[in-house]
């Protein structure tokens, strides 16, 4: 079995999405091995984080208040197969859409499965100063073919909405049909496979509407054997 990470860390001083509202990343050491009252070398850290900035997880009530928060949402959703749909061919500012999925996925059955857009957007682009003005992102009708196709988790490398778009309608849809969607996952080039177990689960963090993962991909088996 071979596992792949494909989660995109967070770390003092990364880029952040520029509005006056979102908290930089920090991590502050909050106890030295020079200021351990014990004397015992300890460190402890403490963080400053805004989940939304690395590889995490939108539960429903990111955009509709009452419904479910990270911590309510089934682990199931997060563990499990999950294919690789390989939209690499999409250039910078380009929208994929329900046909485009189409394309690339063809009549396969994913009712239940995680899906898992790949343009490698994250991997060429973090860093640079119009990361979040570029990118390639979800259209309407690709949420929509997504909701209609029965995927249990939508994963994407790329940005989840065009760039300026105040309406958000990738996440109405997607979190509206109660998918969540999993934001910032990178090195989908590693995988051998289009058709992967992943494990996403998000920390659970009550009454949160966002919470970080730790993504991982198996390859060639599963926890429990072959297959
Ligand atoms: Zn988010």
């Amino acid at each position: 079995m071979r596992i792949v990470d494909l989660t995109h860390g967070f770390r003092a001083g990364m880029p952040a999405y520029g509005a006056a509202w979102y908290a930089r990343f920090d991590l502050r050491r909050i106890l030295t091995p020079d200021t351990d009252p014990a004397g015992q070398g300890r460190t402890f850290s403490q963080f400053v984080m805004n989940p939304h900035n690395a590889t995490h997880v939108d539960a429903p009530s990111h955009f509709f208040p009452g419904a479910p928060g990270v911590a309510e949402l089934d682990p199931a959703i997060f563990l499990g197969p999950a294919v690789v749909a390989d939209l690499t061919h999409k250039g910078l500012r380009e929208p994929i859409t329900a046909a485009d999925l189409d394309a690339v996925m063809g009549g396969e059955d994913l009712r239940g499965l995680r899906l898992l857009v790949r343009t490698d957007y994250l991997d060429r682009h973090w860093g640079d100063p119009d990361f979040w003005q570029k990118p390639p992102y979800l259209d309407a009708t690709a949420a929509a073919w997504c909701v209609e196709r029965g995927v249990r988790l939508v994963g994407l490398d790329c940005l989840t909405e065009e760039p300026g778009d105040r309406a958000f309608p990738v996440h109405r849809s997607l979190l509206g049909a109660g998918i969540p969607i999993l934001e910032y996952i990178r090195n989908l080039a590693a995988l051998r496979s289009r058709r992967v177990w992943l494990s996403a689960l998000p920390i659970v963090v009550h009454g949160a509407e966002a919470a970080p993962v730790r993504a991982v991909a198996l390859e060639g088996g599963t926890p429990d054997g072959p297959g």
